[in-house]
């Protein structure tokens, strides 16, 4: 190793605050193990987090304490080794706490790089959701429903080692899988941990994504205005007042449609998103009047649409509604667009009826955690099935989970 490594771990404010921190400092104490150093330390605009809110840790790892401090030169890496995604439907990319529009997931990979993701979906679907890059890089799946603590508590299911193994296997001279193993075993004292790393170092399924590959959807961009286009005395411009919607099938003119900021949208929050059946609905207003972000436009026919482009996903809408599967909250993984489903229901019903009853059936199951009590024991043992031990006949640690004290340290 005669240069220094930079980590970059992408997850939800938060809910997944511990797990970031414990998957950097992790690095970090490896180093240490290999006679190597290091530093972890969150992104400075991502404080303070939010629930869901994209925000990123960073691990730097050196071979000696001069090449660290001269890494450390520029405190957020420009480009990275590795990209860390614990949970898969950050793939479409991130708007964090004080950032400035949409960006790739993979933006920060150099040349060769490593997008490791945690998911139960294939390549080819990530690949949808994840933007094409101009140089090639590897993407690695590691198995496993996306691990979601909520608030506080962290529940224990040995993501943390898992993706320490995993980064072990795909970036062998910044650490050994030993180095690892000898970390688990100082920090954690639990050898079923240090088990776990080593089967994900072996199971880690990858393939190299060539340039050019993946979705081809422009994100975000913006052009700084020159010193000659500074607008006086103002620094955020108003938005501007919503207005009237037209029918795209009737060309009736109607309803309401607020304005929403043009240069922040909040869809990246989003784990799952709200499907209407619009046959259903009896225009109680409920959604539009709960909905936080003004995510409902009223159409010129008396029904709500969400805006996708919006919607934090929060599942408000979902709660007030009074009818039954008119609003049904689906994993978000399971969409390519924001596209309007009011017009799609317009221009096909027939169509958008089986549209709904798929979205709603084969839905991958998501939730954050503590949505029902015993959820997330549940979402475990589904995971000791599926990511560790193959036919579930092991378990993931004692009792399956393991709460730390509150505050999420
Ligand atoms: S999930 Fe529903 S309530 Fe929440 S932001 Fe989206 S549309 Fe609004
Ligand atoms: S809360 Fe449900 S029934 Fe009421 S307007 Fe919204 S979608 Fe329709």
């Amino acid at each position: 190793m005669d240069r220094s490594y930079a980590v970059e771990i992408i997850y939800r404010g938060i809910f997944q605050k511990t797990l970031a921190k414990h998957i950097s400092r992790g690095l970090v104490l490896a180093a240490a193990k290999e006679g190597k150093t290091g530093i972890s330390f969150g992104r400075y605009g991502d404080s303070p987090e939010r629930n869901g809110i994209p925000a990123k840790n960073f691990a730097i790892i050196a071979p000696d304490e001069v090449t660290l401090e001269e890494s450390m030169a520029q405190y957020e890496p420009k480009q990275v080794d590795v990209t860390v995604v614990v949970d898969d439907t950050l793939c479409k990319g991130v708007e964090s706490w004080a950032w400035y529009g949409l960006q790739p997931v993979n933006r920060l990979l150099g040349p060769g790089g490593k997008l490791v993701v945690t998911s139960m979906l294939g390549f080819d679907d990530l690949l949808k959701m994840i933007h094409a890059k101009d140089v090639p890089y590897e993407l690695a799946i590691v198995r496993g429903i996306p691990s979601f603590s909520g608030l506080w508590v962290f529940k224990d299911d040995h993501t943390d080692v898992r993706i320490l193994g995993t980064i072990a296997r795909l970036v062998p001279e910044m650490l050994s899988l030993a180095a690892i193993e000898a970390a688990i075993r100082d920090e954690w004292k639990d050898e079923l941990k240090v088990t776990s790393a080593r089967k994900a170092y072996s199971r880690v399924e990858t393939t190299v994504v060539p340039p050019g590959v993946g979705n081809p959807e422009q994100p975000y961009a913006f052009t700084l205005p020159g010193w000659r286009e500074m607008p006086e005395g103002i620094a955020i411009r108003n938005i501007p007042m919503g207005g009237a919607i037209t029918d795209p099938v009737t060309g009736q003119v109607g309803g309401y449609r607020a304005a929403v900021n043009p240069y922040f949208k909040k869809f990246t929050t989003r784990t799952m998103r709200p499907v209407i059946d619009f046959e259903k609905c009896i225009k109680c207003t409920l959604c539009w009047l709960q909905c936080p972000d003004s995510c409902f436009d009223v159409t010129p026919d008396g029904l709500y649409d969400v805006r996708m482009e919006s919607c934090c996903g929060c599942g408000v809408c979902e709660a007030v509604c009074p009818i039954e599967h008119c609003i049904t909250m689906v994993n978000e993984s399971a969409f390519t667009d924001n596209r309007s489903q009011w017009e799609m229901w317009k221009a096909d019903r027939e169509g958008y009826r089986a549209w709904v009853a798929e979205k709603i059936s084969a839905r991958p199951e998501r939730a954050h955690g503590f949505r029902l009590r015993g959820l997330y024991q549940e979402q475990i043992k589904a995971l000791a099935a599926v990511g560790l031990a193959p036919g579930g006949e092991e378990k993931v640690g004692r009792e399956d989970t393991t709460e730390a004290s509150a505050g999420g340290a």
